[in-house]
């Protein structure tokens, strides 16, 4: 085995604050643990691939603060019950669980076919009334809400600092009307509603605050301070949550604990389609399966999706997947030709003259740059296609030799879990290790412990760590 020596760097990730809009050098509160919290989907309808787009680089950002040895726990909530939902549920004359059922589904399923790997937990909003309750009641003890028609309404003139996230104005002398509904414009930030008093027909909780349901805003507050704490490290989403969603999960928050509620709010641009916004309500959408259906791997859409910075603009089109799919098939070339040579290594591997340790080096600090500036996708595919070009060309003048290429291909699996676009065998690698660990949790509750520490044993000779936490277990690669 060839032993690369990659010199340390002092470096810095750098992350994007919507809150103070400057790139700010991410610490988490406690150091060597980041709490997440992701913005999940509403689910009235199957959910298209520009959301996809800001799952997957939540993921990407997620694995990254795990590459750089930080523990991450991460929660991602499901909207079950909204306005669109209700309305949808009763046109076809169904209950919230029973329309919602199918499209909790295909997210799951979308988001392992894009290789997203899994939350921590996975909250719906239907199973934390309770916890909503109690945030209207703190709220109320300290004077930020009122109530007109039995809904419950937050006061946004009670709470100094309202608007600095999306940096509304509000103008002080005015008296605000408020709004029921759970989107609106910028342009009529007004007090907004936390509990809507129950209508003919409408889905309602019997609770404290009287017979009704909860607003989109109060399920994401309270669900994310139950799961994760009243301060937490990262919230994101893409920008057209900032105003009022953000916005108001930050009055809701640091109005009823009086402490900072989220400390870098990060947000990524949309998925356009024809320079518009891809969304569920224009209709000009394409879901995971239409994708995959129309013949593409849908590796070459996780590639796609990553191709660019999260927070520049996307356009999609079926030339960005033939673009990816093209790359890919580069990145597979390059993948053959050093397992090839590093496998045609005696025991006494060849090294040369040290050229490939400087392409492994430059890659590996390039990679390293462009992830921790905002985590710059585009910046690091560039590193690794520079390490392919300049790999090949040393490969053609007989310059790597097989000690050089077992250094690269430890070079390339050492980012590998970043971005998670090899193809091949790694594709697998997650869900076999899911599998495994699946079946051992299934040895352990049987008492079956012979085979379970098997299972855990054959893990830890694949590289696997283990923990086992009380959401459960959960794992990484050594
Ligand atoms: P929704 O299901 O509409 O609540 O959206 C789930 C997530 O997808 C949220 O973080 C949205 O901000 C995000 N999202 C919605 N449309 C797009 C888009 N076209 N591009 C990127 N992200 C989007
Ligand atoms: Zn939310």
């Amino acid at each position: 085995m060839t032993v690369v020596y990659y010199p340390p760097r002092m470096s810095d990730l750098k992350l994007f604050n919507t809150l103070t809009r400057e790139k700010e050098t991410f610490e988490p509160l406690i150091p060597g643990e980041v709490r997440m919290y992701s913005c999940g989907p509403t689910v009235y309808n199957h959910l298209h691939i520009g959301n996809m787009r800001t799952f997957v680089w939540g993921d990407v950002l997620r694995r990254y603060l795990e590459w750089r040895g930080l523990r991450v726990k991460q929660v991602m909530n499901v909207t079950d019950v909204e306005d669109k939902i209700i309305r949808n549920a009763a046109a076809a004359g169904q209950d919230l669980q029973t329309y919602t059922a199918p499209f909790i589904e295909s997210f799951h399923a979308s988001l392992a076919k894009l290789r997203v790997r899994k939350a921590d937990a996975y909250p719906r909003a239907t199973e934390y009334i309770p916890q909503m309750v109690a945030l209207v009641q703190q709220l109320n003890d300290r004077g930020h809400t009122y109530t007109a028609d039995g809904s419950t309404y937050f006061k946004v003139s009670t709470l100094d600092g309202y608007g600095k996230l999306s940096r509304v104005e509000i103008d002080e002398t005015s008296e605000y009307s408020r709004i029921e509904s759970d989107e609106y414009e910028k342009e009529s930030a007004r007090d907004f509603v936390l509990w809507k008093a129950k209508k003919d027909n409408e889905p309602a909780w019997m609770t404290p605050i009287g017979e009704g349901r909860p607003g989109w805003h109060l399920e994401c507050s309270a669900m994310s301070m139950d799961l994760l704490g009243e301060t937490f490290d990262i919230h994101t989403g893409a920008v057209d949550l900032i105003f009022p969603h953000h916005e108001n999960e930050i009055a809701q928050s640091e109005g009823a604990t009086g402490k900072p509620f989220v400390r870098y709010w990060i947000h990524g641009e949309h998925l356009n389609i024809d320079q518009q916004k891809m969304s569920k309500s224009l209709g000009n959408i394409y879901t995971v399966p239409e994708i995959e259906s129309m013949g593409y791997d849908l590796l070459a859409l996780r590639y796609a999706l990553l191709s660019v910075p999260y927070r520049t603009k996307l356009n999609f089109t079926t030339q960005s997947l033939d673009d990816a799919k093209n790359a890919l098939s580069r990145i597979e070339s390059f993948l053959l030709r050093v397992d090839e040579v590093s496998r045609s290594a005696p025991h006494d591997a060849k090294h040369s003259d040290g050229a490939a340790d400087q392409l492994i080096g430059k890659f590996l600090t390039d990679f390293e740059t462009a992830m921790d500036d905002d985590l710059n996708t585009a910046g690091a595919l560039g590193a690794l296609f520079t390490l392919i070009r300049e790999g090949n060309i040393a490969f053609d003048e007989g310059r790597i030799l097989a000690g050089d290429a077992e250094g690269l291909k430890t070079a390339l699996m050492k980012i590998d879990p970043v971005l998670d676009i090899f193809p091949m065998r790694e594709a697998n690698l997650d869900a076999e290790i899911d599998a495994l660990i699946e079946a051992r949790n299934a040895a352990r509750k049987a008492r079956n412990f012979a085979e379970s520490d098997r299972l855990r044993d054959e893990l830890v000779s694949r590289g696997i760590v283990l923990e086992d936490t009380p959401g459960g277990t959960r794992w990484r690669k050594a």
